[in-house]
């Protein structure tokens, strides 16, 4: 996906942010290494009293470990981008500052908001469309709105100041190579199509367990859960691609389009404690590394009763997939890391008598890190020539050359909005979860817990 720059300038708002410093810098290095850059002018922008040289030292940081393996030709343009960058201390949410910036900067500038989501929301606001020169793209970092209510008004926000293929909301789950290869293991191979459907398919899982803990992030963790911060935007997405009709085309319109149906014909249905769980872990321990119980996290307010894990099984109602559960789970403090897509097919419809040894179901795993494709089939074992055992055909899929924000970033300053989440699916995705949300915060599914280190509460399957 190479093509020219649209943009001159990028704007980074809340440059002295994390996302900034451990996320966005790194993957434009690694854009601006490969020559995919050049030209481009960089601007950091934050509430900081900073000095240039600080925004420069930012730079340098995040810049280092690419610089370290970066040509000659790289570490020149590198260099170049860094030189040449400024830095500018405003309020975004003031009247005029943002604005008046904006007046000043080389067009066409792509405006990065790494900023907490409801000082984007002012931010936009405080902006007029007179205020944003054309050709001005805008990119939005999740969560787009805290339901489908204040999406619905950030869109609006968002669409009065430039047209919607002007607005890039990231979800950089699009730009993970792993995820992007859903669609060439089911739209460029004719042996998956025949059963990728509900005759063949009993199930489909979505799991993304993570071993680290808060990690110091209470302050946008406790406000936001396991549901918001993980399921509500990327397992949502990884499961629109492997659900949807095959697109015409890989292009913005076709494959966003094919996204959104899918997402449209999605929903969680009540009961709420059959079809969710929620569970909150306590103290324990991860490889030997002590984890305080969550609830006593520096920045938490317990009362809140904030998940660090959850499930939920959706449904599809469409011809393809109705009656096939689509379970998506993520959690924090877990004792094993564990990412991947799991299809379990329906077992044979007999086996013939005189087999003996395993009869498990064939499983396809699609594993997102590390990335790779097992098949789990049941063939003749050693030994007894009738005995089933089972066997694993497996291949590692080579990562991309870009970082996910590089791909993120590589479409906003080609002007490619096809790795961003469109309006409408931002608004579904919400739809879909805004029912769960408000029966857990009125106590309908009751908040269990587990001690960190373990696989979740004890009769949660692994
Ligand atoms: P941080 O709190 O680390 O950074 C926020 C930045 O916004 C700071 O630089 C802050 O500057 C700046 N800021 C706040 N208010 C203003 C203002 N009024 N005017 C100008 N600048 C302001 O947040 P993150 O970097 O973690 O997150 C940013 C966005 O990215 C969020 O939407 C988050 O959901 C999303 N995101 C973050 C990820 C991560 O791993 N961090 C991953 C995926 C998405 P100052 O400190 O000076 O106030």
């Amino acid at each position: 996906m190479t093509s020219q720059l649209t943009v001159k300038t990028l704007l980074i708002l809340g440059a002295s942010g994390d996302l900034t410093g451990r996320l966005l810098l790194p993957g434009l290095a690694r854009l601006v290494a490969r020559g995919r850059a050049d030209g481009l002018t960089l601007v950091g922008a934050g509430s900081d009293p900073w000095t240039a040289e600080q925004w420069l030292e930012r730079i340098e940081e995040s810049f280092a470990d690419e610089n370290s393996q970066a040509d000659t030709e790289g570490k020149h343009e590198l260099k170049r981008i860094r030189q040449e960058s400024t830095y500018h201390q405003l309020d975004v949410t003031a009247g005029g500052q943002l604005a008046g910036l904006l007046k000043e900067l080389e067009g066409p500038v792509a405006v990065y908001f790494a900023l907490p989501p409801h000082v984007s929301q002012l931010a936009c606001e405080a902006l007029a469309p007179e205020d944003v020169p054309a050709g001005t793209r805008l990119v939005m970092e999740k969560p787009f709105g805290s339901d489908e209510q204040s999406a619905r008004h950030l869109n609006k926000t968002l669409v009065a100041l430039v047209p919607e293929d002007h607005i890039h909301r990231v979800d950089h789950f699009l730009g993970k190579a792993t995820v992007l290869n859903i669609l060439g293991l089911r739209f460029a191979n004719t042996f998956l199509e025949p059963v990728w459907n509900r005759r063949y398919i009993e199930k489909v899982e979505i799991v993304f367990d993570e071993d680290l803990a808060l990690e110091g992030r209470a302050r946008y963790y406790d406000g936001a859960g396991a549901l918001r911060d993980m399921i509500q935007s990327h397992l949502l997405e990884i499961m629109a691609l492997m659900a949807i009709e095959p697109p015409a085309s890989v292009d913005e319109r076709d494959l966003r389009d094919a996204i959104a149906t899918v997402l449209r014909a999605s929903s969680i249905k009540a009961p709420y404690r059959q079809s969710t769980r929620r569970a909150r872990y306590t103290a324990g321990s991860i490889d030997g590394r002590k984890v305080p119980d969550y609830a006593k996290e520096t920045g938490v307010d317990p009362a809140r009763d904030t998940e660090t894990l959850a499930e939920v099984q959706l449904g599809i109602d469409n011809w393809r997939w109705q009656g096939v559960p689509f379970i998506l789970r993520s959690g924090k403090a877990l004792g094993t890391k564990r990412k991947e897509a799991v299809v379990t097919f329906r077992p044979v419809p007999h086996l013939p008598k005189g087999f003996s040894g395993v009869d498990a179901p064939n499983q396809l795993r699609i594993g997102f890190g590390p990335d790779t494709l097992k098949f789990d089939v049941d063939v003749n074992g050693p030994g007894d020539v009738l005995s089933l055992d089972r066997a694993t055909l497996q291949a590692e899929l080579s990562a991309s050359e870009l970082l996910p924000y590089g791909e993120v970033l590589e479409g906003v300053l080609t002007g490619d909005p096809l790795l961003s989440v469109r309006a409408d699916t931002a608004e579904d995705c919400w739809r879909i979860l805004d029912p769960v949300l408000k029966s857990w915060a009125a106590g309908h599914v009751p908040l269990e817990d587990y001690p960190a280190g373990t696989s979740g509460p004890e009769d949660w399957p692994a």
